[in-house]
């Protein structure tokens, strides 16, 4: 068992996670941020990637998906290392209160740290799986193949043919931007109806019949193929009457669920799926532990991204003495400090 050590782990890739890391980095602390889902960028990236924020500062409009990628350009100087698609299941103090962390994650890696920053939002995302057999087999396959639950770049699907199962907005606004990406999509859904923006699902009627096919009213009901390898996938009707359509990979946007899983059990005091903090540095009820963003609650808690990201510069701030055996920070504005990351060692 490899054990990586750092200054910092931030739960949590969402957007006030990728901001710690930047305002870590900062006050020149490394990090490890670990996410349960595959990619970054929490609820912007995974609920509504297209669609346009208006409240971020200096940015009068900016998309989810536009968002994540700012922040991860802000955080990059400062080389964190991202563990995705695990989840942080232990966190231990193995040398009692005040000798730092070690959490475990899902996929068995452990990290060390003198901090930890939880910027959890809700808990960790995973996807609403359709009931289908063997779906995990064919999950995680590179190269736009296998079963998928978010899309973070529409080129991983060139010329791939695909399956969108769903009836809601990720279905509908995927097929859209997939849409000339793809070989062929097949767009799956139990009624001929969906839950989308009406001016999404006219744009969607348009294209049925030229490289994009609507298959109404089906539901999935077998993955064709083995070893990982995805060949088509079987749907059908509530009749019972089934068709085959050959693919090479299945997009399913069935939602996300969130759980606070295992954080609850960590020791700290919670407050209906909330971790108080004290306000003045977001510390949790367990020194050494921080909360920021979502997952974080105090009097007058406003559950904004810009309200997070100020919280990431308070506990960055508070971590830096803890680890620098009690010295202060000596607090200087970014202006001053030169160029972000220049004195990060490669
Ligand atoms: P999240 O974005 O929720 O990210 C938390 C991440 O932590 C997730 O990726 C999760 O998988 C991960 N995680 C949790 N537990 C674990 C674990 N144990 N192990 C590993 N990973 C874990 N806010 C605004 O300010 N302006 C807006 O206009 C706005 N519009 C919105 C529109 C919609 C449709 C929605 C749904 C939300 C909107 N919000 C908006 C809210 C905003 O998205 C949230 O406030 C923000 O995402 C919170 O960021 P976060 O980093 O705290 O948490």
């Amino acid at each position: 068992m490899t054990v990586q050590k750092t200054d910092v782990v931030i739960i949590g890739a969402g957007p006030v996670g990728l901001f710690a890391v930047f305002e870590c980095g900062m006050v020149g602390l490394n990090c490890h941020v670990i996410d349960a889902l595959d990619a970054i960028g929490g609820q912007c990236s995974a609920l509504y990637p297209e669609k346009p924020i208006y409240d971020i500062p200096g940015f009068p409009q900016i998309s989810g998906a536009g968002l994540v990628e700012q922040l991860e350009l802000q955080a990059a100087p400062f080389k964190p290392v991202y563990h995705l698609g695990q989840r942080v299941d232990k966190l231990e103090q193995p040398n009692g209160v005040g000798g730092g962390f070690r959490l475990t994650t899902s996929k068995g890696n452990v990290i060390e740290a003198g901090a930890v920053i939880i910027a959890a939002g809700a808990g960790a995302f995973g996807p609403n799986r359709p009931p289908l057999a063997n779906i995990e087999s064919f999950e995680g396959q590179p190269g736009g193949c296998g079963v998928h639950y978010l899309v973070r770049r529409a080129e991983d699907f060139r010329a791939r043919r695909i399956v969108i199962a769903g009836g809601g907005d990720s279905a509908v606004d995927w097929a859209l931007m997939l849409h000339g990406v793809a070989a062929q999509i097949w767009f799956v859904h139990r009624r001929d109806q969906f839950r989308a923006a009406p001016d999404s699902v006219a744009k969607l009627r348009a294209l049925d019949g030229y490289g994009l096919d609507i298959v109404v009213p089906y539901q999935l009901d077998a993955l064709e193929g083995g070893n990982g390898v995805l060949t088509g996938v079987t749907v059908k009707t509530l009749e019972g009457q089934t068709r085959s359509l050959p693919a090479d990979a299945l997009l399913a946007f069935f939602g996300l669920k969130s759980d606070l899983g295992p954080i609850a059990q960590w020791g700290m005091e919670l407050d209906r799926h909330h971790l108080p903090v004290d306000p003045a540095n977001c510390q949790t009820s367990v020194p050494g532990i921080f909360a920021i963003g979502d997952v974080a609650t105090y009097r007058g808690k406003l559950k904004l991204i810009l309200t997070g990201f100020a919280e990431a510069a308070s506990a960055a701030h508070a971590i830096y003495p803890l680890l620098n055996d009690g010295k202060p920070l000596h607090f200087e504005y970014s202006t001053s400090k030169g160029t972000p990351g220049s004195g990060v060692k490669a």
